[in-house]
């Protein structure tokens, strides 16, 4: 049996919290591949080490004196180290960091040193192999990751390792300069490094029990989720439901290895299990709710748009053009809706009007803006009737007007769109209809 353990900002923010994870890891030996985070929060308004690392680099770039917010980063490692009777001096490394800040290694390089130098303590602390990740995970010149390279090199590598510590949220450019994920990155480096030693399992141990079916900050103390796919997960966390970072799913999933979320802080607790697929029903018709405010529908109308050829190519192009996603296009016999997320669009929507009506000649086009999109997932809808009505009715009762409704052809969830200042009471509508009333 193979693990790799990765562990975020909070299980590592302080010495107690190393002496947790060092538990954790020493409860089981085949948690044998770490991936560490930089040391996060210690308190609700405390500064993870990334966020103080981005501050200090401004600061050498723009040439201001960066030396007093460097001691404030170097003492963050002391007091774990020290916290942890360790017998490691950081002394030479901090040399090497200001030297490079200096000479303006990039804002990647600078960030990166919060997980290169918590995986040195960590290795130090285990007695584990380090392996620095820019030796062995590896983007292209344009930024992409490359895989293939990474997982040909990061597996020979580990192939040769009993236990090893592999920094989160970093690699190496073809030049061997540092490069970064986006924020929160580190959990793809643990889903990168289950795949590459073909893991049976990738535990990503954090500061809750996993998912939620809804968001704790609308509903008083939601359930948690016990089993979730890949695919519920994906729709889910596009969503709005933020535990483990979107591209995070990719790598395992190819490999059908699963994902178990778990709280460093509550290590008996079993968690959220991610899978590629399962015969365990769940406890309710739906697995989650999940929502986004700020999208604004433009609804194009055109007669007989039906049977104009082309007609949603040459609308899409003029979103394409001004390099807008789009998020849905609900359509109808002679209109058609395209919902854009509102921020995004706002700034170019007169140029998006005009080149819609360049392009494909509406009779109009209007606009509503401060719309909300909520999605119900669960892969309990394919065998459920009146899973839609349900739904409906809840919303009917709560007085929440519906603007939109989308089935995935998937049958996994359904989508919703409401006014933004319906959003929380529609959530609230669904969450208690199925969970609280299940009827
Ligand atoms: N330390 C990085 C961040 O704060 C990456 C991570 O924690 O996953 O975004």
């Amino acid at each position: 049996m193979k693990k790799v353990v990765k562990f975020g900002g909070s299980s590592l923010a302080s010495a107690e919290q190393f002496k947790k994870v060092g538990d954790i890891i020493r409860a089981d030996e085949s948690r044998r591949f770490v991936v560490p985070s930089a040391p996060g929060k210690r308190f609700s308004n405390d500064t993870k080490v990334t966020d103080m690392l981005y501050q200090c680099y401004n600061a050498a770039e723009s040439g201001r004196d960066f030396s007093e917010l460097l001691s404030k980063i170097k003492d963050r490692y002391y007091e774990i180290i020290k916290g942890l009777s360790l017998d490691l001096s950081l002394e030479d490394e901090f040399k090497t960091i200001e030297k490079s800040f200096k000479e303006k290694a990039g804002k990647d390089y600078a960030a990166s040193r919060g997980e290169y130098l918590n995986g040195i303590i960590m290795a130090n602390y285990l007695g584990y192999e380090f392996i620095d990740s820019a030796t062995v995970i590896f983007f292209d010149e344009d930024g992409s990751f490359n895989a293939e390279k990474t997982n040909a090199v990061l597996s020979a590598k580990l192939s040769t390792c009993e236990n090893a510590v592999i920094p989160g949220f970093y690699g190496a450019y073809p030049d061997g300069s540092v490069k970064t994920f986006s924020r929160g990155g580190s959990d793809i480096t643990g889903s990168i490094v289950a795949k590459a030693i073909k893991a049976d399992l990738y535990e990503n141990w954090t500061d809750v029990s996993g998912f939620l079916i809804a968001d704790p900050r609308i509903i008083n103390n939601p359930e948690g989720i016990t089993t979730i796919t890949y695919r519920e997960l994906r729709e889910l966390s596009y969503m709005g439901a933020t535990v483990l970072h979107e591209d995070a799913i990719f790598p395992v999933r190819q490999e059908g290895i699963p994902i178990n979320i778990r709280n460093t802080n509550a290590p008996d607790d079993a968690g959220t299990m991610i899978v590629e697929s399962t015969c365990k029903q769940p406890k309710y018709t739906i697995t989650g709710i999940a929502g986004k405010k700020g999208f604004v529908a433009v609804n194009i109308e055109k007669d007989k748009m039906n049977s104009e050829i082309g007609f949603g190519r040459k609308v899409l192009q003029a979103f394409e053009e001004n390099d807008i996603s789009f998020e849905h296009v609900p359509s109808g016999i002679d209109t058609m809706t395209v919902f854009v997320h509102q921020p995004e669009f706002e700034g170019k929507e007169q140029q998006v009007l005009s080149a819609i009506h360049r392009l494909s000649h509406p009779d109009t086009i209007e606009l509503e803006s401060d719309l909300a999109l909520i999605a119900v997932v669960g892969r309990g809808m394919r065998q459920t009737r009146g899973t839609a009505g349900r739904i409906f009715s809840a919303l009917a009762h709560a007085n929440v007007n519906v603007k939109m409704i989308d089935q995935g052809s998937s049958e996994l969830n359904i989508i919703i769109g409401v006014s933004n200042k319906d959003f929380e009471t529609a959530i609230k509508a669904i969450y208690d209809i199925f969970v609280l009333v299940q009827i």
